[in-house]
């Protein structure tokens, strides 16, 4: 018998046999030795820091819980994340609220709860707060997202600083002071700063950097026009991870300890006060935790072309390749010691051209009743998923030190459809 591979003391092949496939998996151990990582080179080494975990990339019950033990804060960017983080015990003083277009519902919810903070994203957002917290005879925490206008070296589609973008306010002073001198008077708002989030998935500092030194910038703009202290800012995440051999993951301290040194000596240097520094990690501190079980089924062979192997999944469970080209790496988990001598591309089984999970990827001989467990799949797989050719959203489990236990549990083809209806006039005849 072959050897499995194992993941936090589990047997990845049973698990395959306990919860069905696609299955995700994730290792409580790693996300917490990623919200270690955070505490001790970020939370207990500098004062006045938080750490808001970016919950989109994977925002479930039991995440969320694990995280707030873990002593983060959070940031949501719905009002289904935040009725999920609320579900999930989660202190609405210790919740931010991002996000471009929040609707007047999530608003009010949000001020409702009694959220930390909320990132504005522009004017009308300003004025839409404002009347509501009249409205309510409530204030609202809130910080401006303001595009830093920097460039970064990552995929398009997953950039968001660079000028134009529909994320922030633009970098320009004749829009950007009047909507800070309008939070400073306003009765109903207490201003706090100032927010970036630059892009996702980036391997080098250099970015954060420069766009610390806009936001630092304008912190002391804004106290030599307004006399105004800015107590807060926010220079979001997109601190990067390994999903490839080719993928460099710095520790969390080559981004934050030349940010925390940039930003204290900025404020010694002009006798500013240092603000609270946040960040807003998602897929630092759950990708790498995470991976995907699938079991091969069809294999093809195009003589002279390639092997296609076909997962019980795809697209529906991880759409990030078919979104951005998004590589993979992965193995397969039931000839875990076999040596990999055969050519293949995983691709999954939705009805798309784009459904490729792995192109290209040297396996030992690939058979149908294989497990193919995917690596860093945990950020973005199971919060992109969708029902897409009537395909279920799989399962999750949490393993730890040889245990596992569901945390979500794989939709049915009745919850598929439990939200559709027939309109009457089509209701007549024989249905079956
Ligand atoms: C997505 C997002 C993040 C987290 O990005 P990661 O690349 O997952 O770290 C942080 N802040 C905001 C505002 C976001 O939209």
């Amino acid at each position: 018998m072959s050897e499995h591979f194992i993941f936090d003391g589990c047997d990845t092949v049973e698990l395959a046999k306990t919860f069905q496939t696609p299955l995700y998996v994730f290792s409580e151990t790693k996300i917490k030795e990623a919200c270690q990582e955070l505490r001790e080179d970020f939370i207990e080494k500098y004062d006045r820091v938080r750490v808001a975990y970016a919950s989109k990339a994977f925002n479930t019950l039991a995440m969320l819980r694990l995280v707030e033990k873990e002593g983060l804060c959070l940031d949501v960017v719905s009002g289904g994340e935040l009725y999920t983080a609320i579900k999930a015990g989660f202190e609405a003083e210790k919740i931010e609220f991002n996000g471009n277009n929040k609707s007047i519902e999530e608003l009010e919810m949000a001020l409702d709860y009694g959220v930390g903070r909320i990132i504005v994203d522009g004017l009308q957002e300003l004025e839409l707060i404002q009347a509501i917290c009249k409205e309510k005879q409530t204030t609202a925490n809130i910080l401006f997202r303001i595009t830093p206008e920097i460039s970064v070296h990552t995929h398009e589609y997953i950039s968001t600083g660079q000028k134009d973008s529909k994320f922030g306010i633009p970098l320009d002073e004749s829009i950007l002071l009047p909507l800070i001198q309008q939070a400073i008077e306003a009765p109903e708002l207490d201003f706090y700063g100032i927010h970036f989030h630059i892009g996702s998935q980036l391997a080098e500092n250099q970015t954060h950097l420069a766009a610390a030194q806009v936001a630092l910038d304008l912190v002391k703009k804004i106290y030599d026009t307004f006399g105004y202290t800015v107590k807060e800012l926010n220079y979001g995440g997109g601190f990067g991870v390994r999903y490839t051999t080719d993928d460099i993951r710095q520790p969390f301290a080559y981004f934050l300890d030349p940010l925390m040194e940039k930003t204290i000596a900025f404020c010694q240097e002009h006798k500013l006060y240092r603000p609270t520094i946040v960040i807003e990690p998602g897929r630092s501190i759950v990708a790498e935790a995470g991976i995907s079980l699938h079991t091969i089924g069809a294999i093809k062979t195009l003589p002279g072309i390639r092997t296609y192997a076909s997962i019980d999944g795809g697209m529906t469970d991880n759409i990030r390749p078919g979104l951005y080209h998004a590589e993979y790496e992965g193995i397969l988990a039931n000839k875990y010691d076999q040596a990999a001598t055969e050519k293949v591309t995983i691709s999954g089984k939705i009805c798309e051209s784009t459904d490729i999970l792995v192109k290209d990827i040297v396996l030992p001989p690939v058979e149908t009743g294989d497990i193919f467990a995917t690596f860093t799949t945990g950020a973005y797989g199971y919060s992109m998923a969708s029902n897409y050719n009537k395909i279920q959203i799989p399962a999750a489990v949490f393993v730890q030190d040889g245990q596992a236990e569901l945390v979500v549990e794989r939709q049915s083809y009745a919850q598929i459809i439990q939200n559709e209806r027939i309109p009457k006039h089509l209701q007549s005849g024989e249905t079956r």
